[in-house]
């Protein structure tokens, strides 16, 4: 079975909760119950629950941008995966590179939150990917290989089909630079050959790979064509309904030849 295409939408820390309604309206509105593909919408917290509203009859998934390991308690300022389930919520992108070099993420945060979402039954997108430098030095795969060892420590084959990985170098975030499609889909097959090693053939097949840095519009078809490229994390090109509903579409095409 074909594995199905994702389309996410990271809107970072943009827009308000009345802007996030104004976003996601017309694109509610234009995909309504479509079921090619899963897409999925991860405004900031703040925007959750007026989205998680306006998504409640439709096929299209909330994701939440970030999430604390811990269930409740004195940790000010955290949002808990509890609190994320009660607004509907069914992802969480885990890991970002923002993360990890704003707020000092270490691999063994990752894995913890990781851990906390699928106990919880959210779906983790856990991001992976190589800064320049690392890239330059020929660190590529085994710095990827680590993220994707320790971030998916203590994970049973059964609870790892529910991961979806994401693939984003780190040169590539906001600058407008995009992986090639053959450079894409070499890490994304590398991915695929670090997740059969720890799970198994089988689960590796099923697990979800996106990818994320500068996706847009006009280059989509081609990194969607990639046989280990099963869609895209989309930051800069989710924040316009014209531009991310293009990318729906380029994700239906995509799911069109891969059956
Ligand atoms: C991201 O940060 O997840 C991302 C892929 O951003 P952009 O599409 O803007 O490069």
């Amino acid at each position: 079975m074909p594995r199905t295409i994702t389309i996410a939408g990271n809107w970072k820390m943009n827009k308000t909760a009345t802007e996030a309604v104004e976003l996601a309206k017309p694109i509610i509105q234009s995909i309504a119950n479509q079921s090619e593909i899963t897409v999925i919408m991860c405004p900031p917290f703040t925007a959750l629950h007026a989205v998680s509203e306006l998504i409640a009859n439709s096929s299209t998934r909330l994701g939440a941008q970030n999430m604390s390991d811990k269930a409740s308690g004195a940790y000010t300022g955290e949002i808990s995966p509890a609190m994320l389930r009660d607004l509907h919520v069914t992802h969480v992108i885990l890991g970002h590179s923002e993360r990890r070099s704003y707020y000092g993420e270490t691999d063994a945060i990752v894995n913890k939150k990781t851990l906390a979402a699928l106990e919880n039954s959210l779906k983790p997108i856990l991001c992976v990917g190589e800064t320049l430098a690392e890239r330059e030095a020929g660190k590529t795969f085994a710095v990827i290989k680590t993220q994707l060892v320790q971030g998916l420590a203590e994970v049973s084959a059964s609870q790892a089909e529910n991961v979806i990985i994401a693939y984003e170098p780190v040169w590539a975030i906001g600058t407008g630079k995009t992986a090639t499609p053959a450079m894409a889909q070499e890490v994304h097959a590398f991915i695929r050959q670090e997740l059969t090693g720890l799970f198994g053939e089988s689960t590796a097949q099923k697990i979800r790979i996106l990818y994320g840095g500068s996706m847009k519009p006009d280059n989509a078809d081609a990194l969607l064509s990639e046989v280990d490229i099963d869609g895209g994390l989309i930051g800069g090109a989710s924040l316009t309904a014209k531009d991310f509903l293009a990318l729906v579409e380029a994700g239906k095409t995509a799911a069109a030849k891969k059956v």
